[in-house]
């Protein structure tokens, strides 16, 4: 699951995709603009916390 966020709209979504395939073809479900950039996800960052938006370790 990589999560993307549109620069045409600006809203975030997540979608399920390959790690080959995580930057490419990426279209925007709501607007269907190309403008798409993929966010590092907890999954990347290595650390998932309950409140959000942590991922960080001490
Ligand atoms: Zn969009």
């Amino acid at each position: 699951m990589y999560e993307y966020r549109c620069n045409g709209c600006g809203k975030l979504y997540e979608q399920l995709r390959r790690m080959s395939e995580a930057d490419t073809d990426l279209v925007c479900p709501h607007c269907a603009s190309h403008k798409v950039e993929r966010q590092l996800s907890c999954f990347a960052t290595g650390g998932c916390g309950s409140g959000g938006g942590g991922g960080r370790f001490t």
